[in-house]
């Protein structure tokens, strides 16, 4: 995994260093470029983090243009506007769909057999954007889609029933967003449906029915911009899962933003759904047996996403 591998990270603001930061701990990559519109921005960052080298695996690490991200084996994307409190991740589709135009070019230019990963929001759009302006194959252009809202519902049912999150087996799929959905018909913990385990074996409540996490997952990132701004710690380490199994080529599956193709009876828009995650991006999409109500859900889902995305076709 350690020979020579190249990552380069467009935008560093907080999910961009914070990134640089969680990439360079876990040690995935032996250099790291930086580039920002705001050169001083990203020199600073690299200086900080560069400090701390002695600490890590061998690893360059700096700022640059475009021209120093040549040969990278996967470029994140993170440049952009983030949310301000009460706005909502659509809201930035102005602000940020022209950004992804003077990116894409140059980083097709430099590397032109990268992995493209996007995280700028709204991710699902934005996803759709970078894949059309890169001419890239669908494979190679992937969104962070829901693997981070998936990690805060595992973490909330974890709290819920006092068990390690790692045992939580579920998803959250659709736009990451407003309209995402909790697929709570195949969540399962010990091999039980969440309904018949929390009938058991929980004693705070009698059945899924009552919780509200759901909503819990939906806000979080509002209430996160509420009290401090920002979010990026739980989106860095997100970022870096995706990153160790594509570098890995672990084939595993999580919910980043694929292009959908008739899967879920839902085609030509990127939404977060359960993808096998490998070297050479996203190999397939698995359908996983949704109730009726989750799969219209999700359909209602994608059609939003639709919408947006015709509003600046
Ligand atoms: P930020 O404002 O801290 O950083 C954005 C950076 O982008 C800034 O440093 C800015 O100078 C730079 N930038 C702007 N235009 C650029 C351009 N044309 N080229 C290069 N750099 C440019 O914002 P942030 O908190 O780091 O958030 C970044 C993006 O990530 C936002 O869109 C935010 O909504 C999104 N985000 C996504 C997720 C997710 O789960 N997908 C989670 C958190 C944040």
């Amino acid at each position: 995994m350690r020979s020579k591998t190249k990552i380069s990270i467009i935008g560093a603001g907080f999910v961009g260093s914070s990134s640089a930061f969680a990439l360079m701990i876990g040690g995935y990559a032996t250099e790291i470029v930086v580039v920002d519109i705001n050169k001083d921005k990203a020199e600073g960052e690299a200086m900080d983090l560069a400090h701390g080298a002695s600490f890590v695996k061998p690893l360059e690490i700096k700022a640059g243009d475009y021209k120093d991200t040549v040969n990278s084996d996967i470029v994140i994307i993170t440049a952009g506007a983030a949310q301000k409190p009460g706005e909502s991740r659509l809201d930035l589709i102005g602000k940020n769909y022209k950004i992804m135009g003077s990116i894409v070019p140059e980083v097709v230019k430099y590397s032109p057999n990268s992995i493209l990963l996007v995280v700028s929001n709204p991710v699902d759009i934005l996803t759709y954007i970078v894949y059309k302006l890169s001419g890239f194959p669908k494979e190679r252009v992937i969104g962070s889609g829901t693997v981070l809202d998936t990690s805060r519902f595992k973490y909330m049912l974890g709290e819920h029933f006092n068990i390690d999150t790692r045992n939580i087996h579920t998803y959250i799929m659709g736009e990451h967003g407003d309209s995402e959905i909790a697929t709570w018909s195949i969540t399962s913990l010990a091999g039980m449906n969440v309904d018949d385990y929390c009938k058991l074996y929980c004693n705070k409540c009698n059945g899924i029915e009552e919780l509200h996490i759901e909503d819990d997952v939906k806000s979080s990132a509002y209430e996160i911009i509420k009290k401090k701004g920002a979010t990026y710690y739980a989106i860095a380490l997100a970022i870096t899962r995706i990153v160790e199994a594509i570098l890995g080529d672990e084939h595993s599956i999580l919910t980043v933003s694929s292009l959908l193709g008739g899967e879920y009876g839902i085609k030509d828009i990127y939404l977060g759904v359960p993808s096998v995650v490998c070297s050479s991006g996203v190999k397939n999409i698995i359908e996983v047996p949704l109730s009726p109500s989750e799969l219209a859900a999700l359909n209602l889902s994608a059609t939003k996403l639709k919408e947006s995305l015709s509003s600046i076709k």
